[in-house]
Formats: structure tokens, sequence, C-alpha cells
């Protein structure tokens, strides 16, 4: 396995073997043999381009030779950062042919977050689209050539530009194939105290879990899965999302963007089955498809997932888009549970379902870790088949937040019901959900305190009836005090992720402290949560 991952302990992973979970298939040959089982078959459509298994496989094939021409080799990793496009599916099938690992970088990241995934894992190569939403990501990558003597090749989708150069094609070469208890490509951790940490996934893990989340959806090769999400979230990629709809012979519409004006009528056209959202896209998507000159009666199962949901708009869901209602909770660290397709009212609209794979071992503890009496609430560990057992090159976070029987401590509150359905009752960790987008509270702590105006800062999230969580900065000034847009700027201008900008500014003499000296975030919640009501009230009179 590659230096720096933490392999399942070899009596662990001969059982996930022997109760075939893990079949020793790598994701290359996923895509081969759903090629020679489906070669005519529409893999994937994209605008008015629609490109057959047949046509996708050999696609992969050249694309490979091609990389493999400009040196790159397996085990190396390769940043790839793209929008929504069939070139993604294309180019990650061709790296895990070649045994190249792709670090999945989110298309909204800029250089704060690429430095660093190209720093932590010593990728040589990075891949990202020519210019998008206005952005020239050949300039980003050459900025980062100059700073990382390890990033050797810039190949983009698109344009283009001197050294930076097209993706490149060559006659398809015999490889060896890859190690399928390797790793075949990283995924981004939420992150909660830094910037995101890198989750191996291996070709048998991720296989086992896009099959099975596949058969969880009951998929068929009739299906069309339409990625609304962007593609390299785990949840559009391998929920079952594009690769569990490959692997079953259906069709993936790669959609541009996730708005109902985007995705309405391609779901009409297209005739979408399954389609996955986060909870405030699906708010937007339920008033739009009131109103909608679409027909969007082929839709038989949306699933919601990433955020918490009121109950009372849980229940709206499913008669406002005229399909089944699938839940779902899930990490990119491995863990999935859906609710039932056919599984009861209850379990649909109270809870998050049950865990996709007989192997995944939950158990609920208190702070100390002492494993609670069903029906308690604390604090969710799990691990299992597709479940890792450790960052990537990360020791002391490792000895953190895997116990030491390989247990990974989620940093969710939850409980499970009798019948062992999922229940989510709040968080730990210090992540802000906004949106579809997580957010590290510490990563923009870090960012605001290196701005001269600001002596100490704390980031809360705090109630948005849209977004589900917006991010709130406590910030104690030094010297004439910021405002918003200058912390906003200051963040921006450093290249960082838009998502990830305050959202609101609230300006303090000090932040509180718990008895050990940390800031106590519950006390500024309940500070914010007092202020809430005040403005509430004043608006009202
Ligand atoms: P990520 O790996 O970035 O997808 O983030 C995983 C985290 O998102 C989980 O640990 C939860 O905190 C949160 N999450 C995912 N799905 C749900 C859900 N259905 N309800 C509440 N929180 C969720």
């Amino acid at each position: 396995m590659l230096e720096g991952c933490t392999p399942w302990p070899e009596r662990v992973a001969a059982e996930y073997r022997a109760q075939g979970y893990w079949r020793g298939e790598s994701l290359g040959a996923l895509l081969r043999t759903a090629a020679e089982k489906f070669g005519p078959r529409t893999a994937l459509v994209y605008g008015q381009r629609r490109t057959t298994y047949a046509e996708l496989d050999e696609w992969a094939d050249r694309l490979a030779a091609g990389f493999a021409g400009h040196g790159i080799r397996p085990g190396e990793r390769v940043v790839v950062q793209l929008p929504n496009l069939p070139d993604f599916v294309a180019i990650c099938f061709a790296l895990f042919r070649l045994g190249a690992v792709p670090v999945f970088a989110l298309a909204a990241h800029r250089q704060t977050e690429l430095r660093h995934l190209c720093e932590l894992s010593g990728a040589s190569v990075y891949i990202g689209p020519a210019v998008h939403r206005g952005f020239d990501h050949r300039e980003l990558g050459q900025a980062l050539r100059a700073e990382l003597p390890h990033l050797r090749s810039l190949f983009v989708v698109g344009e283009p530009a001197g050294d930076v150069l097209p993706l490149p094609s060559a006659d398809p070469l015999d490889l060896p194939e890859p190690d399928p208890a390797d790793v075949a490509f990283f995924l981004l951790s939420g992150g909660t105290t830094a910037l995101p940490k890198l989750i191996p996934r291996t070709h048998d893990d991720y296989a086992y879990q896009c099959r099975t989340a596949a058969e969880v959806c009951e998929l068929t090769a009739d299906d069309v899965y339409l990625t609304a999400l962007p593609i390299e979230f785990n949840f559009a990629w391998g929920c079952p999302g594009v690769l569990g709809t490959l692997q079953a012979g259906g069709t993936v519409v790669v959609a541009e963007s996730p708005t109902p004006d985007q995705c309405f009528p391609l779901i009409e056209r297209e005739g979408v089955t399954v389609t996955a959202l986060v909870p405030s896209l699906t708010q937007i998507w339920v008033e739009e498809a009131a109103w909608t000159a679409s027909d969007l009666g082929s839709l038989r199962l949306v699933q919601v997932g990433g955020a918490r949901m009121k109950p009372e708009f849980v229940r709206g869901i499913g008669p406002a888009l005229g399909c089944t209602l699938q839940q779902v909770f899930g990490m990119a660290e491995g863990l999935l549970t859906f609710t039932r397709p056919r599984g009861s009212a209850e379990h649909v609209l109270d809870t998050l379902g049950l865990p996709i794979s007989p192997g995944d071992e939950l158990s609920i503890v208190d702070e100390g870790g002492a494993v609670l009496p069903p029906g308690s609430t604390g604090e969710l560990l799990t691990r299992g088949p597709y479940t890792l057992r450790g960052y990537y090159r990360a020791p002391e976070h490792n000895a953190r937040v895997f116990t030491a029987d390989g247990f990974y401590r989620t940093g969710d509150l939850a409980r499970l019901t009798e019948r062992g359905e999922l229940v989510i009752e709040g968080r730990i960790k210090e992540m802000i959900i906004r949106g579809g987008d997580k957010i590290s509270a510490g990563e923009v702590e870090a960012y605001l305190v290196e701005h001269p105006a600001v002596a100490t800062a704390a980031v809360i999230g705090v109630p948005d009836e849209f977004l589900g969580e917006r991010t709130c900065a406590y910030v104690v000034p030094h010297g004439t005090p910021p405002t918003l847009n200058a912390l906003r700027e200051a963040m921006f201008r450093r290249g960082v992720a838009e998502y990830k900008l305050p959202d609101r500014l609230e300006l303090v003499d000090a932040l509180p402290l718990t008895p050990i000296g940390k800031v106590d975030k519950k006390a500024l919640v309940a500070i914010r949560e007092l202020a809430a009501i005040r403005e509430e009230r004043d608006e009202h009179q």
C-alpha cells in the first residue's frame, strides 16, 4: 500500500474478502467489465454530447497511454480540479488504470487550498479546466508550479497555453493492473481544525461502496442518474453516483449546475430516474417544482443528504418532486446510511436509515469513550469495509480520531433506534455546513488572525433559513476594528475558496473561555442565539 496510508489489519481484510465485500477488482476494471457488457449503450450525457460505454472505455485507455507517455507512473499523485464535465470521468478512469492516484480537489478551491493539497499529497501533476467561471486555472497552475518544485506537469481541459498542456492521447498500452488493495484516489475530509486531510480510498473498498449503494437504491441498467452536485463530491461520485450507475450499466447525465433551470429540462429530456441533492438545493427544487413546465415524472428516487433537514420540510419533498425520498447520511471517510426505498413512512421521514453494508459497525459512546446503552445519544464511532483506517500522512491526527481498535470518531452526535436506524442529534466537531459546503472553523480562524486588525477570532455556524448554517466570526480587534468586507477581501486575496469567507462579523472585547482556557464555543452559540432573538424582537417592534 502507498506509504503514508494505514491498511486494514490483515485478519480484517481477509474477512472482508471472505464475505465477498472486496472482490479484488480495480476501478479501471469496473469500467472495462461494464464496457464489455454494455458497449453500445450510453454511459455519459453532457449537453448534446453522448458517450457510449465502448467510447468511454477507449477514451480512458487513450488518456492513460497519453499520461504514461508524459512519464506519469503508478503511485504518482495527480491533483484533479474540474467542474462537472465528462472529461472528469475519463481522466479518473485513465489514472485508475495507470495506477496513478487522483486527488479530488473541489472546483471552488483556490490557490491556498490547492497549494496545500499539492504539498500534502506530493503531487507531480495538476489537471484543471483552462478557464472556469471567469477564473484562469492555467495561471493558477503556473503559480503553483513556481512555488512547488515537485509539481512537474500541468494539463487543462480546454485551451492550453505555453507549457500548460492539453490532455494527451495515445494508442492504448497494455498496462499492468494496479493492486486492488491499494489506494485508487484521495477524497478530502471536511476538516475541523485545519485545511482538508486526505482520505485514501482503495479500489476494493470504493468498488464495494458503489456496488452496495447501487443495490440499496435498486439501480439497474435502465436507470438514468443525474449528476447535479459537484461530481468530485463523494455523494455524487460513488453513493452510488457516477460509479455506481456505470457499474450497473445505467446512464449518467452530467449537469453543469444544480439549479432547476438546468436540471429540470435535463430530467425531462433524458428521462432521469435518480439524483442526489443537499438540503439547501432540495428546498429550491421543491419550490420550483410547483411552477416548472418540465415533466419530472421520470424521477423515481431523490437522495438527500450531507446536512440536517428540518422534519417539517422532509415530509414535503417526496410529494413535491413526485418520487421516493431517500435520506442519506454519509461522509467521505466511508460510512453511509440510507433509508430504504420500500421502508415505512416513519423509517424514511424520521431517521437517516440503516448502514448500507452488514459489515458496517456503529457504536455510540460518551465523552470518555465508554459505549452507551441502546437508544442513548453520544458520539458516533464507526468502522467497516469501506471506512478508512487512517488519513494520509497524518499520524498525530490519526492517533486522536481513531480508537485503538480502528473505529473512526465521526464527531457527530447520534443515536440508534431499536431497529438500528441512525438519527443525528448534533455535532461535536467544529465544522460548519453551509449549503453543500463543509467549512472548518479552525481553518477560517487561522486566516482571520493573519489580519493585522485581528487580535483573536472564533468562528461558529449560525442557523440560516436557506443554507442551513452561515459562518459568523467573533473578532477581538487589534487597533482599529476591521470591517467584514476588509476581512473577506483579505481572505479572497490570499486565494481562499469563496464559500469560506465569513458571512457575519461580531466585534467583541474578549472571547468567552472554558475553565481550561479554550474558546468556549458553546457560550458563543448561546450569545448568538440570544442576540438573534433580540434582533427578531426589534424587527417586529
Ligand atoms: P463530508 O465527508 O464532507 O461529506 O461530511 C460528512 C459530515 O456531514 C458528517 O460527518 C456529518 O457531520 C454531516 N452529514 C452528512 N450527512 C448528514 C445528514 N443526512 N444529516 C446531518 N449531517 C450529515
